[in-house]
């Protein structure tokens, strides 16, 4: 079997965005740009070793990029991508790669396809680039006048992963290093002589140069979905007791909460509001009091069950409000507790929880403090 090296360039500062943190390490639907394609390559069947080069600058950003797929430790690029690609080709010499992929850190939708094009394709060629047809008609133009129209039948868009023999870029690259800068690997390899085939590649696997390509990216990944809301009410008598369970923390009291479960009466308003979102009937329908495997059981449970609903179809919480409704106990000290249990229980993040708590004025059930009231909403994301 060819023994099989990836290098992914990621040394560039991408000062086009503008901003503190390099395009390849902002945020893409949760991961970095950098680990979409990283994680790609790595678990790719005929890819042996993945090498990243980076910025020395970035070495924290690097790690958490990578973190747990196993690849080879990073190395160190030069002033420019062409210096870059060099020491990352020279680091890898000792492990004796036949054929070596270059691959672009900001492109984050390489596919797996496109991989085993470019690595098949190196049986019979020396360079291979994924590229794609010029749709547009392509115009020359001088001072906004237009000048000549090119024949795009013989022009291509290149993209990374760019293959080639392995000791033949190596070579190629020390030798171009005395020379002008190129762009571009595959120019490199022309330059020394071999010729470079084309496969096909594809329309997602587009460069990231611009917070708009960015969205384009993000929006590709996701879909266009659409958003939904539930609610969810719940009320619990008060009986003798030392505390009760809310948000599945144990909140001291002068009573308890009655109820076939623990009773934690904002757990199962929160699991009925994501139930309606997702249209999945409520809690009592996916436990039925009835039924004694749930008696006495923690409410976490249930809350666990309506979020992996939400998951099976693709979807993810958005946000959750709950309002929890009595005299006593009082709310307030707990909420950071609280939040972080539901965060804990949920998987996401506290700042897509708010928990408030209110009276009635002394009105009603909650305010002769007979029992607790709770009320949630919840805004899911499902994919179109
Ligand atoms: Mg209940």
């Amino acid at each position: 079997m060819v023994k099989c090296a990836v290098l992914v360039v990621a040394a560039g500062r991408g000062r086009r965005f503008g901003g503190e943190v390099p395009k390849q390490y902002l945020d893409l639907n949760g991961r970095m740009v950098l680990r979409h394609s990283l994680a790609t390559l790595a678990s790719h069947p005929r890819i042996h070793w993945v090498r990243t080069v980076i910025h020395p600058d970035d070495r924290d950003l690097y790690d958490t990029a990578a973190q747990g797929l196993g690849i080879l430790d990073p190395v160190h690029g030069g002033a420019l991508r062409q210096d870059s690609v060099r020491l990352g080709l020279e680091s890898l010499r000792d492990l004796g790669p036949d054929v070596v992929l270059i691959h672009d850190g900001a492109r984050p939708m390489i596919d797996a396809g496109t991989i085993s094009r470019v690595i098949t394709a190196l049986d019979t060629h020396s360079g291979v680039i994924p590229a794609l047809p010029v749709a547009d008609t392509l115009k020359r133009a001088r001072d906004g006048i237009v000048s000549d129209t090119v024949n795009r039948a013989e022009l291509w868009r290149a993209q990374t992963p760019q293959g080639f023999i392995y000791d033949q870029i190596l070579s190629a690259h020390l030798t171009a290093a005395s020379g002008p800068e190129l762009t571009d690997d595959a120019m490199v390899l022309e330059q020394a002589g071999h010729k470079v085939a084309l496969v096909s590649g594809t329309e997602e696997n587009l460069k990231i140069t611009t917070f708009d390509d960015l969205a384009r990216v993000a929006s590709g990944l996701t879909g266009p979905g659409e958003f939904r809301t539930g609610n969810g009410f719940d009320v619990h008598a008060f009986e003798d007791g030392d505390g009760v369970w809310l948000c599945g923390v144990h909140v001291p009291h002068s009573h308890g909460l009655k109820g076939h479960s623990d009773a934690d009466v904002a757990l199962h308003a929160l699991t009925d509001a994501i139930l309606g979102a997702i249209s999945a009937g409520d809690i009592g329908h996916h436990f039925p009091p009835s039924d004694n495997r749930w008696k006495g059981m923690a409410s976490h449970v249930f809350l666990s069950h309506a979020v992996n609903l939400v998951r099976g179809l693709g979807g993810r919480i958005t946000h959750v409000d709950l309002t929890l409704i009595c005299e006593r106990p009082k709310v307030g000290p707990f909420r950071p507790a609280m939040q972080d249990r539901l965060s804990e229980i949920m998987g996401i993040n506290t700042g897509r929880i708010s928990v408030k708590a209110t009276t009635t004025e002394g009105l009603g059930f909650t305010g002769r403090q007979e029992g607790i009231a709770a009320q949630a909403t919840a805004t899911v994301w499902l994919p179109g």
